[in-house]
C-alpha cells in the first residue's frame, strides 16, 4: 500500500510507527491521505488515528526526529498537530459518536479503530493502513472504500438519512467530493441528501462557504452547482442563483435558461483561471437578469441594466455568503457591472475614447474581465463562437495598442478632488466630483490634452458655469 507514497512520507510513516510502538499504542494513517493516495491525488496533510492518548503520541514522534518539530495540541478535542518536511500531520485517539438532534457536535468517546471508521462521512474516507508491527501497510478497508473508488462512487457507509441527519454538512461534502473527484453520488445516499436538505441550517455559514468554494475550485464546478441545485440545497444556501433557472416563452420568444447558462460560464472560465474570485464573478455575472427581465412587444425578452442590478447585488450576497467584503468582493462587483462593456467594443467605428474609458474604468482588472467575456460565450453553434472570440481578439488588440499609446490602465486626472476643495475653498459636495468627472470625461475624451495645465483650465470654464470662483 505504501507503494504510492513518496520515499518521505515512508521516512515519516516509519517514525510514527516507532512512535506507536514505544507506548505500545497501535496507529494508522487514515481518510484523505489513503484516499488520496489510492486515486493518485497530491496530498499534503496526513491523518493518524491511534488507539489511546493522540497528543501523548504526537509527542513521542515528534521525539523521534531530529530537529524535533513542534507539536500543537487542542487538549479539549484531543487533537495534536505537526509540520514535518511540508506534510502537515493531525493526531488523534480513535472515538466513538453520539449525536444530538440540534448540533453537528456529537458526544464523543474514545472506542476502537472500528469506531472510528464508523463515524466517518464516506466510505472512500473510512480506509485506514495499518502502522503496526504485525500488519504493517495492510490496507483496513471494511466498508468498500476500494470499490467505491474503482467504481467512481460516493456512499455512506451507514445509513444515509441518519448519517445526513446527524451532520447535514456531510451533503455538502458529499457534493464537493463529486465535483472535485468527479464521481457520482449513490442512489441511496442521493436520497438521503434529498430527504435532509432542511437540516443544512444548523450549519454556519463559514463552513457551507468553505464547500462552495471547494465545489469552484473544482475542474468543472458545474457537476457541484448543478448537485446543489437538483437536491434543492441550492435553494436554502444561494437562493440568488436558482431564480437564474428556467426558461420563458411568450408569443414565440424564448429566452435562454441562465442557470444552466452560468454553469457554463463557470465551467469556460475554470480552464482559464484558477484564481477564486474570477470564478465567482463568473457566477454572478447574470444575477441581475431575473430582476430586469421585461417582455417587449415585438421584441421578445430583455434583461436591460442587468449588469448594474448585478453589481449592487452583490456586496448582500458576499455578506450573506460571508464572504469578504474587502478589495476582493470590489473586483467581483467590477467584473459583474463591465462584463458587457467588451462586448460594445466589437462594433464597427470604435472610437479611441471608449477604449480608453473601458482601460479607466477596468484598469488593471482588464485582462480578467476579457477571460470573462470569452468565457461568457456559450453558444453550441461553431462559427458563431469563432467569430466572437475574433472580434474579442480584435478589442484585446485595440486595447493594447490604445494603452501603449496612451497609459490609461493605472493613470489618475491630473487634478485631484481635494485640490478643487483647495482652489475654490468649499467642502465635499456634489460640484467637486462634477467638475472632477468633467475633467476626466474630457481628458478620455481627448478633448483636452491631458496634462495639468489643460485640467486646470478645463477646470475653471467648468466652474465657472457652477457659478465657482478660485480663492486662490
Ligand atoms: P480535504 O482535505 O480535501 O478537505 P478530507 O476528506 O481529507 O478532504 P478533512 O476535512 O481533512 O477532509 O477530514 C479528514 C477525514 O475526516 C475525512 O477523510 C473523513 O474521514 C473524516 N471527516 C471529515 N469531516 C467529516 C464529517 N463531517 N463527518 C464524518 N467524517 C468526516
Ligand atoms: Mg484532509
Amino acid at each position: 500500500m505504501f507503494t504510492s507514497c513518496t520515499e518521505k512520507e515512508r521516512f515519516i510513516f516509519k517514525k510514527i510507527a516507532h512512535g506507536g510502538e514505544n507506548l505500545q499504542t497501535s496507529c494508522y494513517v487514515i481518510g484523505g491521505f489513503v484516499r488520496d493516495k489510492l486515486i493518485g491525488r497530491n496530498t499534503s496533510d496526513a491523518d493518524i488515528v491511534c488507539v489511546g492518548d493522540g497528543i501523548k503520541l504526537a509527542h513521542e514522534v515528534a521525539a523521534q526526529f531530529s530537529p524535533q518539530p513542534r507539536v500543537a495540541f487542542f487538549k479539549n478535542y484531543g487533537t495534536a498537530h505537526m509540520r514535518v518536511d511540508g506534510l502537515d500531520i493531525e493526531f488523534v485517539g480513535a472515538r466513538k459518536e453520539s449525536y444530538r438532534y440540534h448540533s453537528r457536535n456529537p458526544e464523543v468517546a474514545p472506542g476502537t479503530l472500528h469506531d472510528d471508521q464508523n463515524r466517518r462521512d464516506f466510505t472512500i474516507n473510512t480506509m485506514a493502513i495499518s502502522l503496526n508491527k504485525d500488519d504493517y501497510g495492510q490496507l483496513i478497508d471494511p466498508f468498500g472504500g476500494i470499490a467505491d473508488i474503482s467504481e467512481k462512487r460516493i456512499r455512506t457507509p451507514l445509513d444515509p438519512a441518519q448519517t445526513f441527519s446527524d451532520d447535514p454538512l456531510r451533503m455538502m461534502r458529499a457534493i464537493r467530493f463529486a465535483s472535485q473527484l468527479q464521481f457520482n453520488i449513490d442512489e441511496q445516499t442521493w436520497q438521503g441528501i434529498k430527504d435532509n436538505v432542511e437540516r443544512i441550517q444548523i450549519i454556519s455559514q463559514e463552513r457551507i462557504t468553505d464547500e462552495l468554494n471547494k465545489i469552484l475550485m473544482s475542474e468543472k464546478p458545474s457537476v457541484g452547482l448543478d448537485l446543489l441545485y437538483q437536491c434543492g440545497l441550492l435553494h436554502r444556501i444561494f437562493p440568488q442563483m436558482v431564480d437564474l433557472a428556467g426558461a420563458e416563452y411568450k408569443e414565440g420568444w424564448g429566452h435562454k435558461d441562465n442557470f444552466y447558462h452560468t454553469l457554463l460560464v463557470v465551467d469556460n472560465i475554470a480552464a482559464h483561471t484558477a484564481d477564486l474570485w474570477l470564478r465567482w464573478a463568473a457566477v454572478l455575472h447574470d444575477i441581475g437578469k431575473p430582476a430586469t427581465k421585461k417582455f417587449e412587444d415585438g421584441h421578445g425578452w430583455t434583461f436591460h441594466g442587468h449588469e448594474v442590478v448585478g453589481a449592487r447585488m452583490v456586496p448582500k450576497i458576499f455578506s450573506r455568503l460571508r464572504l469578504p467584503q474587502d478589495s476582493k468582493m470590489q473586483f467581483v462587483k467590477k467584473m459583474v457591472e463591465l462584463h458587457l462593456r467588451p462586448i460594445s467594443l466589437t462594433k464597427e467605428n470604435i472610437t479611441d475614447s471608449a477604449i480608453r474609458r473601458l482601460l479607466f474604468d477596468a484598469g488593471d482588472d482588464i485582462d480578467a474581465l476579457m477571460t470573462l467575456c470569452k468565457a461568457d460565450i456559450t453558444s453550441k453553434n461553431k462559427k458563431k463562437v469563432r467569430l466572437y472570440l475574433d472580434n474579442f481578439e480584435m478589442v484585446q488588440q485595440r486595447l493594447h495598442d490604445v494603452e501603449e499609446k496612451d497609459r490609461i490602465r493605472n493613470w489618475q486626472p491630473p487634478i485631484t478632488g481635494e485640490m478643487i476643495m483647495d482652489i475654490f475653498g468649499i467642502s465635499p459636495c456634489r460640484k467637486v466630483g462634477d467638475i472632477k468627472n468633467a475633467i476626466k470625461d474630457a481628458i478620455l475624451d481627448g478633448v483636452i490634452e491631458n496634462n495639468y495645465d489643460s485640467a486646470y483650465d478645463y477646470m475653471l470654464i467648468k466652474a465657472k458655469e457652477l457659478n465657482l470662483e478660485p480663492v486662490k
